[in-house]
């Protein structure tokens, strides 16, 4: 039988563990797809355009929203980010999930989409906010005052836990993963993902049928 995507929306304060964890779903599953954001924000050493965002000027970017071409869209630390509505239709039409990785104003907007019946939101939390900025310094990526930035709009973000389906706390980076593949695998099975189950059921009643 074939199967419709999920749309996974992954949001956390940053410095919980949420990149780490997509790589190891990634590696789990291949099959999985990134929804690859467009962002108005600077590239940092290292990020290639088209891998980790689309890099876009700010006329750019309002553009494709003014199109309607993002499923949703946010302004974080002072920038635009986006995620582009094609790639994620034609993946789940294709029976392909699409992870996101996106803040909880994205979250809300893609539970709140016509495709709301075929998202799974998880919020991930840090085990306290002491290691939640132990984390932030131990990734060596940040400036001090960038960690504060991102330190100050935690609070924001974490106050949004109740708004996700699942909300894991990530002090054991294993256990985490193991919840996630856990849930992911679960929430593949659900009725909505599962477009030939109204076929089989009606043959089965037919053949209920066939037998009178
Ligand atoms: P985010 O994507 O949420 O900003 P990262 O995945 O970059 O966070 O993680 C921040 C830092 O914390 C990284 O150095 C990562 O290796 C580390 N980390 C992630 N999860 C755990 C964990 N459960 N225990 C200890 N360190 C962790
Ligand atoms: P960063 O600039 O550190 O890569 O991301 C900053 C924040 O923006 C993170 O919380 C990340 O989840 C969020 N973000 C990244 N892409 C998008 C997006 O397309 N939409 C929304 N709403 N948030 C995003």
């Amino acid at each position: 039988m074939s199967r419709r995507g999920l749309l996974i929306v992954l949001s956390s304060p940053s410095g919980a563990g949420k990149s780490t964890l997509t790589t190891r779903l990634r590696a789990w599953d291949d099959t999985l797809r990134f929804s690859v954001s467009a962002t108005t924000r600077e590239p940092r050493p290292g990020e290639e355009d088209g891998k980790d965002y689309y890099f876009v000027s700010v006329p750019e970017f309002q553009d494709q929203v003014a199109s309607h071409d993002m499923l949703e869209h946010a302004r974080v630390f002072g920038n635009y980010y986006g995620s582009p509505k094609a790639p994620v239709q034609a993946a789940i039409e294709g029976g392909r999930d699409v992870l996101f990785d996106i803040d909880w104003q994205g979250a809300q907007q893609i539970s709140n989409s016509d495709l709301q019946e075929h998202v799974l939101s998880i919020f991930i939390l840090p085990p306290s906010i002491t290691e939640l900025h132990r984390r932030l310094v131990s990734r060596g990526q940040d400036a001090p005052e960038v960690i504060e930035q991102r330190m100050q709009k935690s609070w924001d973000e974490i106050s949004h836990w109740d708004g996700y389906d699942y909300v894991l706390v990530n002090d054991d980076l294993d256990a985490t993963e193991a919840q996630l593949k856990t849930i992911i695998s679960a929430e593949r099975l659900r009725r909505a993902q599962q477009p030939d189950l109204v076929g089989h059921a009606r043959k089965l009643q037919s053949e209920f049928g066939e037998r009178t």
